[in-house]
């Protein structure tokens, strides 16, 4: 292998992980290269949050994150929170906004935070090479540690090796198994991935009893399993999405029910009883058309046993209406897939790292970080946190 470079530290991945590890790293001294296959850094940044980036949330806590091991994630995440990004978002001017439930949103383009990293870079000295495609990867096993690079622009060694890969979401954009592939190849384990904070799909029958009702969005409570998430739900030519949806995906397994309470503030048996005194002969539909959309009312309705005035409904009745508006309940047949994930579940197994610096426990100098560990967030920012966070940590070590 010809040697043409050398660093202290390369960086593998120039996503929002791998952008700050190598500014970290670059910043205390160490001589840092970023490679990243895409003629670009930073595309999932530009994408992120409808294109505003929701870089981080106030409520980062390490409940808010899925993995085998949920303790992994806290030593990180208490070492550089929220506050220490919003500094660096400061620092650089750029205007932001709460949109709700704690997530920060750019009041302007995503592109003002890559060019936050890009700028806090190059104050490190951090040299990025895009367009760069590694073809292998070896540790010298005499002497001191380095790694060997070879690649499409010519062959890099460091003394650490840092993959920030990402997950296998959004293959379109760069998505790769490469770090996964490194994992195997250097005997760390990987927990099995699945696509996570996704859409999820219906069999043909209850893809039947939502026709017509595409891009209707409702307020709800949806729950899977122990976790409950209220925020709006989306019905789409596929089956429902939108964030109460994509954040129950990511505790859903196939086979498991699903359960989605339309009215996730009232009691609609006793709130029909009420109208019954109050208004006998508006129709149901109205009044339930009043605080959903009206669309939903009739064709749930009309699944429920029809709509007539209310005074005229039996109790027997009112509780099978309850009954489907409150526990709507469903078996999804699959998910939207990697195609429309916004993160990877699963990834390097936590247990072979460590949860301080990253590195790999029997692989001195190679480190873990970002999205292709076995650590998963909430929507909302907790993904960004997490790849700030693992990107600083491991960037103060390497
Ligand atoms: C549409 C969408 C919207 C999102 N919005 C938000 C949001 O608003 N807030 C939030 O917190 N999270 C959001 N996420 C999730 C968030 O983007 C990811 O969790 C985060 O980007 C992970 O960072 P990372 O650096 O680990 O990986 P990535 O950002 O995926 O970066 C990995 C980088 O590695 C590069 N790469 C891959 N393979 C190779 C290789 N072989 N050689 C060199 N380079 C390689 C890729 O091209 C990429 O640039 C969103 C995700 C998607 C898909």
């Amino acid at each position: 292998m010809n040697v043409s470079e050398q660093f202290d530290v390369i960086v593998i991945g120039g996503g929002a992980a791998g952008l700050m590890c190598a500014l970290t790293a670059g910043q205390r001294g160490r001589r840092v290269l970023l490679l990243e296959r895409a003629d670009r850094v930073g595309k999932k940044i530009l994408i992120s949050g409808g294109g505003r980036c929701n870089f981080t949330n106030l409520h980062v806590e390490a409940d808010h994150y899925l993995s085998a091991n949920p303790h992994f994630c806290k030593s990180a995440l208490s070492r550089y929170g929220p506050a220490d990004f919003i500094a660096l978002v400061e620092k650089h001017g750029i205007p932001y906004h709460e949109k709700k439930l704690g997530q920060l949103f750019c009041d302007g383009k995503a592109t003002a935070i890559v060019h936050l990293l890009l700028e806090e870079c190059r104050l490190g000295g951090v040299q990025i090479r895009t367009n760069c495609s590694v073809e292998k990867i070896a540790r010298q096993r005499i002497g001191p540690n380095r790694f060997t690079l070879q690649t499409s622009l010519g062959g890099y060694e460091s003394q650490s090796l840092v993959i920030a890969t990402g997950g296998l979401s959004i293959p379109k954009i760069g998505a790769t198994d490469f770090g996964y592939r490194v994992a195997t190849q250097f005997g760390l384990p990987v927990l099995p991935c699945r696509p996570g904070l996704v859409s999820l799909t219906l069999s043909p029958r209850d893809l039947e009893e939502i026709d017509g009702l595409s891009g209707t969005a409702a307020e709800a409570r949806v729950s899977c399993r122990d976790q409950t998430f209220r925020e709006a739900i989306l019905f789409t030519h596929h089956g429902l999405s939108g964030p109460a949806i994509l954040q129950i995906s990511n505790y859903w397994e196939p086979g498991d029910p699903v359960t989605i309470n339309l009215f996730p503030d009232l009691d609609l048996t006793e709130t029909i009883k009420q109208w019954q005194k109050e208004r006998p002969k508006a129709e149901l539909k109205n009044l339930i058309g009043e605080r959903l959309t009206k669309r939903l009312a009739e064709q749930w309705l009309g699944v429920s046993g029809g709509n007539k005035p209310v005074g005229r409904y039996t109790p027997k009745e009112i509780a099978a209406i309850a009954a489907r508006f409150q526990q709507w309940r469903i078996i999804p047949a699959g998910t939207g897939g990697y195609r429309l994930a916004e993160v990877t579940k699963g990834g390097v197994d936590t247990d072979a790292l460590s949860s301080k610096s990253f590195e790999a426990k029997e692989v001195k100098g190679l480190y873990f970080i970002g999205e292709v560990v076995d650590v998963t967030g909430w929507l909302g920012g907790y993904n960004f946190q997490w790849a700030w966070a693992s990107g600083h940590c491991a960037g103060g070590f390497v």
